[in-house]
């Protein structure tokens, strides 16, 4: 069996890497399907770039093409640039949070305003005010107005007659009166920027130093979109941006040339006309539908899935026979990393989290960067027998590795309380199964 076992996994990590020719087959093609997404020509060149990098020698799993590996591997970079994780609207530690939204006219402020309400008030209770500051036209508080009779939610406004700011600080003063625990500020838009607009939006916010200032951006409007944000960004330091009528067929490139060139995160994204339709940013979903390549992408998810429980099947057989090296370690540490925070993990196995160390297995990206790194310092003999890791030689590898001795030490030490533990629920294991046996 064990044979068998390891000629599958010669297999798998035989299969091939990815070569020059690979990549620039593939890269013609993703380029061509990010500047046709309305990524800019400037972020295109800096993903295909730092893809290349990534790229080159990189192993290609068992059953799918070089081409699709590399779609994979872009796919991740563009999760990577645009946050990797969903953000959320930040709270003012003392009521209310103030939100402050910009942009254009017809972008989406309004409606905008209208959904992240309703999605406060259905999700956390919360009671906020809507402040009209949009007095260039009236259809534009009247739809405010409609909005919070809608959401059974407050409106402040003092027709079109008075200074934006006048209302907004009258609005905050009613807030504070009445408790209201959020405050969103829908301001007026332009058709395009210009100085007074932004100098209106700068009184705004000195005024209310809000926690959040929010710009709405219709996606369906490409590289203008992004012009759009840099130049709110520059005047204003937006905190977020809301990117609206995703539900048009706009693959959203804007949205990585945005998070990349603003470094803000993409906070929820609109995807039609009514209330309800308003999501939370994700990343990786973001990614996939720029590439628009999803059928490709589910089949490496499922060849890694495959991949990666034939890993875990092959450790499974080292701690058996009771040689999990320094290699195997790091191939644990990478896939317990892959399934979230280890403390979750020891609590799904019984027993497991009474046995001292089980939790003490805890880190972040960074530092499995430089636990990889301290192991790949280390010579073969060394990863695969950590007696013979004496203090002259973890020296060494300190130094190879750019780490400091005392973190390579700590490495090994969590190695080895690892490899007892393993050991401990081998034997755990066994004593149960003879049990089972002898009843
Ligand atoms: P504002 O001028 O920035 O306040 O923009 P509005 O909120 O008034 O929206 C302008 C138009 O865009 C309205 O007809 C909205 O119904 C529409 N709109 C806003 N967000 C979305 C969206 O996510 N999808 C679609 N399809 N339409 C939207
Ligand atoms: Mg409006």
């Amino acid at each position: 069996l064990t044979e068998r076992l390891k000629e599958t996994f010669k297999k798998i990590s035989g299969k091939g890497r990815i070569n020059q020719t690979d990549l620039d087959n593939a890269m013609r093609e993703i380029r061509a399907a990010l500047l046709e997404a309305d990524v800019s020509l400037k972020v295109t060149r800096e993903i295909t770039r730092r893809v290349s990098e990534k790229a080159i020698g990189a192993d290609v799993l068992e059953s799918i093409t070089p081409d699709q590996q590399i779609v994979k591997i872009v796919n991740d970079e563009l999760t990577d640039v645009m946050g990797a994780e969903a953000a959320s609207l930040n709270k003012s530690k003392h009521i209310p949070t103030i939100v402050l939204m910009v942009g254009l006219q017809g972008a989406g402020k309004t409606t905008a305003v209208g959904k992240l309400a309703r999605k406060l008030v259905e999700e956390n209770n919360a009671r906020p005010l809507l402040i009209a500051a949009d007095v260039y036209r009236p259809a534009a508080i009247d739809q405010l107005k409609t909005l919070g009779k809608t959401l059974n939610v407050p409106v402040y406004d003092e027709g079109t007659d008075v200074d934006p700011v006048e209302i907004v600080k009258n609005g905050l003063e009613k807030a504070h009166e009445n408790n209201n625990d959020y405050v969103f500020i829908d301001t007026a838009g332009r058709l395009t920027i210009d100085e007074e607009l932004m100098d209106e939006l700068k009184r705004i916010k000195d005024l209310t130093q809000p926690t959040e200032i929010l710009l709405v951006v219709d996606a369906m409007t490409g590289q203008t979109a992004v012009d759009v944000a840099n130049d709110f960004n520059d005047a204003l330091g937006i905190t977020g941006v809301v990117l609206t009528k995703l539900d048009g067929d706009t693959r959203g490139g804007a949205a990585l040339s945005i998070r990349y060139d603003t470094g803000v995160p993409i906070k929820f994204v609109g995807t039609g006309e009514k209330l309800s339709d308003l999501d939370v940013f994700y990343p990786d979903r973001m990614a996939s539908r720029i590439l628009g390549m999803g059928d490709i992408l589910s089949l490496v998810e499922k060849a890694q899935h495959q991949y990666d429980e034939q890993q875990a099947q092959d450790l499974a057989r080292k701690i058996q026979e009771n040689n999990f090296d320094l290699d195997d370690f790091i191939e644990q540490m990478n896939q317990v990393q892959k399934m979230g925070p280890v403390d979750e993990l020891v609590k799904m196995v019984p027993g497991l989290s009474n046995m001292p160390g089980a939790s003490n297995i805890q880190f972040g990206d960074k530092d499995f960067a430089h636990m990889r790194a301290i192991v790949s310092s280390m010579t073969p003999d060394e990863r695969m027998d950590a007696n013979l890791l004496t203090p002259k030689r973890r020296k060494r590898i300190a130094a190879g590795s750019g780490r400091d001795v005392m973190e390579v030490n700590r490495l090994i030490k969590q190695y080895k309380q690892t490899s007892t533990l393993m050991n401990k629920m081998q034997k755990g294991n066994m004593g149960g199964m003879d049990q089972m046996f002898a009843g």
